[in-house]
């Protein structure tokens, strides 16, 4: 899997992050507390636990389940990361960065909680929850 550095930064610039090794690779999630977050599928890029950030006092961290928490800008309410509990592995958005890899879209996860309103055309593989939470950890105990 090719991994790069990359940068990016909220809508306001008091957040700065760096990550170190990111994925090139977009996987969109369609779960419905993704799609209330972001108001659509959420299109994330795994980026790894070398994550760093500057202006950290201005990210509020949201309890959202068991296993994850997801963080934002308080100023400008940029969606910063998704980051499971039990590895601190972060899972960042595609358009946070301005630096880094060329990107692939490449996968969709909960794809039985995709809304019928919008579909997708790029050709990707698709996995449910219960698929997407044994390859990538988190859901229930
Ligand atoms: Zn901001
Ligand atoms: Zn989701």
């Amino acid at each position: 899997m090719p991994e790069s550095k990359g940068e990016g930064r909220c809508l306001c610039d008091a957040v700065q992050v760096v990550v170190e090794a990111m994925s090139n690779k977009v996987g969109a999630c369609h779960c419905s507390t993704c799609r209330k977050w972001c108001g659509g599928p959420y299109m994330a890029i795994d980026c790894g636990t070398e994550v760093s950030f500057q202006g950290e006092d201005q990210i509020r961290v949201f309890d959202s389940s068991e296993w994850a928490e997801r963080g934002f800008c308080q100023n400008c309410g940029t969606h910063l990361f998704y980051r499971l509990k039990e590895n601190q592995r972060y899972y960042m958005p595609a358009d946070l960065f301005d630096e880094g890899p060329e990107l692939v879209f490449d996968s969709q996860v909960f794809i039985e909680d995709k809304p019928r309103y919008y579909c997708f055309a790029n050709t990707t593989k698709e996995m449910t929850g219960a698929e997407s939470f044994a390859e990538y950890g988190g859901g229930e105990e």
